[in-house]
């Protein structure tokens, strides 16, 4: 019987897009998937015409219409103000959760062959360091801020124990650099556990970022889903397409509570682009997923039972993996081996799928108790830490917000006493009044004008009480 028809957006994309998608949108239609594709331009042609987003609303429009997406890589031109088109569809969509299955390919030989890697990084897509926002604070000194929401965190938790029920998982590993970030990853880790009391059924387990990458690495085969912030999972999720033969052969999904986004990792591979020679396992994956997404389970697993056929099987291999002893094919040849496999009855997939359900925002309680007892004021000086902190004693008399410590680099310096370390020309000094107080923006205005009378300050920080928690954190050597 016939499916009902799906439409997807489908964007080539830019270099062996077109090579890949082409292999891909055959491969659906051979095995009857039910897919449409509709047709929409992003990227290289969209940037030629000046559109610096590299997507043109036309395709906003189709993508807010059908909320699927099937894209190939796109190109960024370098230096004229564009925008990488991939992160603008990420950003407008809000794609909250990128979705990288590692999976080991039967018949493609890595160094982990036989180790049975099967886990899927769930790394969040939209916050972070990855907001991009960065300033210069003096000439020689750098600022990105790090900006990680309490249920940002909840949801990409949620998403990763989703993700471990449709796939009938029992466990999720939660990988934060919390040790040392104890407001940002430890938000991660805090909600991570949070979340996890909403799934009896599947155990949670922390673990420091770097030994989860030194972990998966030594014992790839204990996970089973990894979440993360999102560049740490960056970081991981490339090493864990390392395991399993490379970023050539990873497909992705970008999980938006409207739109999803599904895409290999790999880019546009100019140099081979038009050429046969692109391999188009990534893009057929990413499709898998697509149609997993969709509830259509069965020419999922069928389609990826087929490709592994194909490298189980036989000795067809693209370019990129045709080693001696291999016959190379073209990319659409590769496909139409994948075709040839999908009436035979093969069992690589030895796990249970279902549709991921994904979770939605809950919205930031409004009624938690904030009191303000101080400030961080960060200035710029060439001095020495003991002529700036007498120097601000001096200029901070007439309010109540009183030097507690000025820091470089994250090092309390005054009050010190030691062998100063190397110091930037960047300063952070903290103010603060009795706890039990409350500050006013007022007094926090009067302190900033008495500091501007000698030094160049380039921001501030409220230091909040929360709950009766602090707010902040203090810097190495602080009391
Ligand atoms: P890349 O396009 O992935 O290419 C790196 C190399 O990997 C290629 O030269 C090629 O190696 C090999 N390769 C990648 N995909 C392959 C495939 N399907 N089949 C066979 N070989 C494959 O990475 P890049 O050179 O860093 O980036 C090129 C452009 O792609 C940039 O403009 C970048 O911004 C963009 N990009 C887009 C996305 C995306 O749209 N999601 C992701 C990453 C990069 P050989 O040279 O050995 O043939």
């Amino acid at each position: 019987m016939a499916l009902d028809k799906i439409p997807v957006c489908v964007i080539p994309g830019d270099g062996i897009g077109p090579d890949v998608m082409q292999a891909t949108t055959k491969v659906l239609d051979a095995a009857g998937s039910g897919l449409t594709f509709v047709p929409c331009e992003a990227g290289e042609k969209s940037f030629a015409k000046g559109l610096l987003t590299g997507v043109p609303q036309e395709t906003l429009d189709l993508i807010e219409k059908h909320r699927l997406v099937l894209k190939g890589p796109l190109g960024t031109p370098i230096g004229h103000g564009e925008k990488s088109a991939n992160v603008t569809l990420r950003k407008i969509f809000d794609c909250f959760g990128n979705l990288r299955p590692v999976r080991e390919i039967p018949g493609v030989q890595t160094p982990f062959s036989g180790r049975n890697i099967d886990f899927v990084v769930v790394r969040e897509n939209v916050e972070d360091l990855y907001t991009g926002i960065e300033h210069m604070q003096t000439p020689d000194v750098a600022q990105c801020l790090k900006l990680v929401s309490r249920q940002g965190c909840q949801k990409i938790a949620r998403l990763g124990f989703e993700v471990a029920r449709a796939e009938n998982r029992k466990s999720v590993h939660c990988a934060t650099k919390a040790n040392i970030m104890k407001l940002t990853e430890g938000m991660m880790k805090d909600a991570f556990y949070e979340v996890a009391k909403e799934y009896p059924d599947i155990e949670p387990k922390h673990i420091i970022i770097d030994n989860c990458a030194h972990q998966m690495v030594i014992a790839p085969e204990k996970f089973e889903v990894v979440v993360s912030t999102n560049m740490n999972g960056d970081i991981l999720s490339d090493l864990a397409s390392g395991l399993i033969g490379g970023l050539g052969l990873s497909p992705s999904s970008n999980i938006g509570e409207r739109v999803s986004i599904f895409e290999a990792v790999h880019g546009t591979a100019p140099d081979i682009a038009g050429k046969g020679l692109a391999n188009p396992t990534a893009t057929l994956l990413s499709a898998v997923l697509l149609l997993r997404h969709v509830g259509r389970i069965d020419i999922a697993n069928q389609i990826e039972n087929a490709l592994y056929a194909v490298y189980a099987n036989t000795h067809k291999r693209t370019a990129d993996l045709a080693k001696t002893g291999y016959t190379q094919v073209t990319t659409e040849a590769f496909a139409d081996a994948v075709i040839d496999h999908l009436q035979n009855v093969n069992d690589f997939i030895h796990r249970d799928f279902k549709a991921i359900k994904v979770p939605v925002f809950e919205a930031a309680k409004a009624t938690q108790d904030t009191r303000t007892i101080g400030a961080d004021i960060f200035i710029k000086s060439c001095e020495g830490p003991e002529s700036i902190g007498r120097a601000l004693e001096g200029l901070s008399t007439s309010t109540r917000l009183k030097l507690k410590m000025v820091s470089n680099r994250g090092m309390q310096l005054y009050p010190f006493r030691g062998e100063l370390p190397d110091m930037a020309n960047h300063w952070h000094c903290r103010f603060e009044a009795d706890k039990s107080e409350m500050v006013s923006d007022d007094e926090i205005s009067t302190l900033l004008n008495e500091i501007g009378q000698k030094y160049a300050w380039m921001h501030i920080e409220k230091l909040q009480m929360i709950n009766n928690a602090e707010g902040y954190t203090r810097v190495q050597g602080e009391n």
